[in-house]
């Protein structure tokens, strides 16, 4: 049978899970489950289900130090990181408990005499999670959540690259006591997907991944005439005016660019700088740059993650070297600094001066690469500078994320608005989104199809609407007519 062997990609000669793959035999097995299982869970009142969901978080609660090890082992994100992503996993289970309380409709006026009309939401039926390597454990949380809370099954099916804690999140889900089908977990690669998005018995496909994967499963999904949630790529920008605080745009921009090793669907890629300014920051970006890996002892430093394979890691250099071939200019970095022989996958912390439209300005490279555009503003108001910035920032195919540093409210205002992106941050970089009530996750473009994780608006996806009218007037009423 088939396995899938789950690397330490900080240190490859460590196997940190196997997983067998889920035959076909065993994901119909699943996908009849769920089915059944949804018609359990869909009708138990969201308050009941909330008692076990809060039972699940206790156990994420206790187990948070071990789940953020294997995160840390199978993903190679550093241990900081990971236990901050076990953490969002409690922080949107507790907030979605309280919203199973809250999941409104509506009531209205009827256009007759003695009739009511209300409108509720219910749940649509069994669900699949498809999901991408970054965030194997906070992902798969934004989507059982409020899928759960609403009354829906799951089929989760993880990456490939980092499967374990997918598995160890549904594990913890079940330890909870929530009944047989309701959340499951299928192991295997895109055809695995694939084979559950388009059964039958699956009503909603969420998927967290690249925009062609993405496109290609939306498709399927509106074969089946199925709810598509998309969460797709990003290439974002940061904004630097002149008068920025240049300390905190450094500091944003280092964990912007390499949190994680640059692969974060927000991660900052593209910085778009005032040239007056750009030098003193650039240099200190290159001095702390440098701290994240030593190349005497080839050791990382601790705050600093591996690429997930090798052949991620070739993919940057190979865009790397595209981008210097079409003129780019190095500032630091352009090397693969370990490509597993010594330990793991690492790829230097890499600046390039480039001009706007050349491939790497455009093109999702996830990983550590920061693509600079310097703004001459000689002769400029701030204004035609943040003019031409946005204009810049904004001429891309995705909308995940973009920030702006500048004193200015009323330029940091404009830009907030002006920015085609579903997240936008003013005098922050542009990762670290924060989970549940007004903090919705998604993009615009082709970073998504509208839906929204993490906070209220994921009901969206997992609920749909009834209309119930009610007439208790003992006559037939014509809508329209009489
Ligand atoms: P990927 O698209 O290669 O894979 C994502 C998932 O899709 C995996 O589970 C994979 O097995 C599955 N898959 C692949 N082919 C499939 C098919 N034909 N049918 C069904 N499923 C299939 O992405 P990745 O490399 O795992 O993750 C990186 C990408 O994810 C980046 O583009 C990143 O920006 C994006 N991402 C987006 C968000 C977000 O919320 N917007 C969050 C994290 C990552």
């Amino acid at each position: 049978m088939p396995k899938i062997i789950n690397y330490n990609p900080a240190n490859i000669k460590e196997i940190v899970s196997e997983h067998e793959v889920s035959t076909s035999q065993e994901l119909d097995a699943m996908l009849e489950k769920s089915t059944k299982a949804f018609k359990i869970w869909s009708v138990m009142p969201a308050p009941k289900r909330a008692q076990y969901l809060m039972k699940a978080n206790a156990i994420f609660t206790e187990r948070k130090e071990e789940l953020s090890l294997a995160l840390h082992k199978e993903n190679g994100k550093p241990l900081e990181e990971a236990r901050g992503e076990i953490q969002e996993i409690i922080d949107v289970f507790d907030f979605f408990n309280g919203e199973g309380r809250a999941i409104y409709g509506m009531t209205g006026q009827s256009e007759m005499p003695d009739k009511a009309i209300m409108t509720i939401r219910q749940p649509i039926g069994p669900a699949v999670f498809i999901t991408a390597w970054n965030f194997p454990a906070a992902v798969p949380s934004w989507k059982a959540a409020p899928a759960l809370i609403a009354g829906n099954t799951f089929i989760l099916k993880p990456s490939e690259l980092a499967p374990l804690s997918g598995k160890l999140f549904v594990d913890v889900l079940n330890e909870a006591g929530l009944p047989d089908g309701v959340a499951q977990v299928a192991m295997g690669a895109g055809e695995v997907g694939e084979y559950l998005a388009k059964s039958d018995h699956t009503k909603i496909v969420s998927i967290t991944g690249s925009v062609a994967v993405g496109r290609h499963v939306a498709g399927i999904a509106a074969a089946g005439f199925k709810k598509c949630a998309l969460e797709l790529g990003g290439k974002n920008s940061t904004i630097v005016l002149a008068d920025a605080n240049q300390e905190l745009v450094a500091d944003g921009i280092l964990w912007g660019a390499y949190g994680t090793g640059g692969q974060r669907c927000t991660s900052t890629s593209r910085l778009i700088i005032d040239k007056a300014i750009s030098g003193p920051i650039l240099e200190k970006l290159k001095t702390q740059a440098a701290k994240f890996y030593d190349k005497d002892k080839k050791q990382s430093a601790i705050n600093y993650a591996p690429i997930i394979s090798l052949k991620q890691l070739n993919k940057i250099h190979g865009m790397v070297q595209a981008a210097l071939a079409e003129g780019a200019e190095l500032v630091c970095g352009g090397e693969i600094l370990d490509d597993g022989s010594h330990q793991g996958y690492f790829y230097a912390p890499t600046i390039l001066k480039t001009k706007h439209g050349m491939k790497i300005t455009k093109e999702e490279v996830f990983g550590p690469v920061l693509a600079v555009m310097e703004i001459d503003s000689t002769n400029k108001t701030q204004e035609e500078v943040l003019e031409e910035a946005l204009a810049i920032s904004n001429d891309v195919d995705y909308g995940l994320s973009n920030s702006i540093y500048t004193k200015d409210v009323n330029l940091g205002m404009k830009a907030v608005h002006r920015f085609e992106s579903g997240l936008v941050y003013l005098n922050a970089p542009t990762i670290g989104a924060e989970c549940g009530g007004a903090s919705l996750f998604g993009g615009w473009k082709n970073t998504g199809n509208g839906s929204r994780e993490s906070g209220v608006a994921a009901f969206e996806t997992y609920t749909q609407y009834k209309t119930i009218a009610i007439d208790y007037s003992d006559s037939l009423q014509r809508a329209q007519i009489d």
